[in-house]
């Protein structure tokens, strides 16, 4: 018998992906991720776990952003010891994540603000635990891992190293497929590859963060980039950028060096990644340019260096970053993405109540984060103790998604034809999941299920 339970990233919930599938009583989990956002959905993060961590033989790590990670620490503190599959690029930037995620899960809890825990939940030695237990392996192979399991990585084209599961499990005497897509990129994004297509699956778990929407086309967010930019050369504001350190800072860096490069804009303006985190990655970026696709590798091969650019400057301390309150016809780079933390902040409070600025999101914003709250039209915000009236230009990029939108979504489903059993959707709000699940069977006449947290399936 083959079961599959969803622990996170189900019934609405976008974060904290976590898929127990059993095989014939043998455990396996895909993704082990943090949940973010409202307190409710934070209170899930400590409450253990419905299942035994140490029963668990293998957890399949699709990549390396928190939402995906970042309970793995807390489940090798529970007694997990099984191998973790992933990229060499996503062990990488996991290491990078949960490090940081330590810190501030340690200034949380110091601080009496840590929802649901109020002691440290687990420590360093788990984290190095964790990496011990990493086993990198390669897209494209097909890897053996016990008498139940096969599995193959596919590139997902949403962050350097992520990964599509291709899992074939042995179910009495049959043999199944189920396909699980971690994060699946927008086509045509800057740097990494576009997301793999896969023609046959019994099941399929796929993400719908943006089942219901399509992003307006990369071309025209850029020209909107541009004409920010230009505003800030001109009049002299502060572009305040948050960024996830992964891939996101990137792809704007990538983008910035295109337009300084080619002179595209009139004004000089000064650039700044004040975030040590997306510096950080950001040489990990550098040492994987075997995951770039051709429009970077022909950059490359023509001696550009894709993340150095004129009046571009990397802010490596405290002391440097404050004194960026001062500056002018700036762009500043910070994180947290969803400004639920980090130095961003600090730039809003600085910058944001002059008109002639502009906050720029250029990602996804989960309910609850401050980012959303100003993306939904919140003008006083208190952040670190301070109200601030924003009067800053906010601006949503939607383009610059790392993720598949509902066209994208609908073109890689599509592609598994009507073979399929069971499509079952994930990681998206639910309006976005019955938008997506709508079309879906308009077009292929099945009604994906929409999994509630906890829920458990069988695979038959
Ligand atoms: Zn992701």
């Amino acid at each position: 018998m083959a079961t599959l339970t969803f622990w996170g990233a189900a019934g609405g919930i976008v974060t904290g992906s976590n898929h127990l599938l059993e095989v014939e009583g043998n455990r396996y989990l895909v993704d082990c991720g943090m949940f973010q956002g409202t307190k409710k959905v934070r209170e899930l993060n400590w409450q253990g776990f419905a299942y035994d961590p140490s029963e668990i033989k293998a957890l399949f790590l699709t990549h390396a952003h928190l939402d995906h990670v970042g309970r793995i620490p807390y489940l090798v503190r529970h007694g997990f010891s099984g191998k973790i599959f992933a990229t060499d690029a996503t062990r990488d930037l996991a290491k990078v994540i949960l490090y940081d995620a330590f810190k501030l899960h340690k200034e949380a809890v110091e601080r009496g603000r840590e929802e649901g825990a109020e002691e440290l939940q687990y420590t360093e030695a788990d984290i190095e635990k964790a990496l011990s237990l990493f086993e990198v392996v390669d897209y494209g192979k097909l890897y053996t891992f016990d008498e139940y399991i096969e599995f193959r990585l596919r590139d997902a084209g949403h962050i350097l190293g992520s990964a599509i599961f291709e899992i074939w499990f042995k179910n009495g005497k049959t043999k199944r497929k189920i396909v699980f897509s971690g994060d699946l990129g927008q086509p045509g994004q800057r740097i990494i590859r576009d997301p793999e297509y896969i023609r046959e699956a019994d099941y399929v778990v796929v993400e719908s963060t943006y089942g219901g929407r399509i992003h307006p086309d990369k071309a025209s967010t850029v020209l909107e980039f541009i004409e920010i930019l230009k505003h800030i050369g001109k009049y002299g504001g502060v572009g305040m950028i948050p960024v996830f350190a992964v891939e996101r800072a990137q792809e704007i860096l990538y983008e910035l060096n295109l337009l300084v490069e080619r002179n595209i804009l009139e004004d000089p303006v000064d650039f700044y990644l004040d975030s040590p985190m997306a510096s950080e990655v950001t040489r990990i970026f550098e040492r994987y340019s075997k995951y770039y696709d051709e429009d970077a590798l022909l950059l490359l091969e023509q001696g550009d260096q894709p993340f150095r650019f004129k009046n571009f400057r990397v802010i490596t301390n405290v002391r440097q970053s404050k004194r960026l309150k001062n500056v002018k016809r700036a762009v500043i780079l910070a994180g947290s993405g969803m400004v639920t933390g980090g130095r961003i902040g600090h730039h809003i409070i600085n910058h944001a109540s002059d008109p002639n600025s502009h906050i720029i999101f250029v990602g996804y914003q989960v309910p609850g984060t401050i980012g959303r709250r100003i993306l939904d039209g919140e003008r006083t915000i208190r952040i670190y103790g301070h109200t601030v009236h924003i009067k800053a230009k906010v601006h949503y990029l939607q383009g610059f998604s790392s993720h598949a939108d509902q066209t994208d979504l609908m073109y890689w489903i599509r592609n598994f034809g009507r073979g399929v059993r069971d499509i079952f959707l994930v990681h998206g709000e639910n309006d976005q999941r019955e938008a997506l699940a709508q079309k879906v069977y308009l077009e292929l006449q099945k009604t994906p299920k929409m999994p509630l947290l906890g829920e458990t399936v069988y695979l038959e």
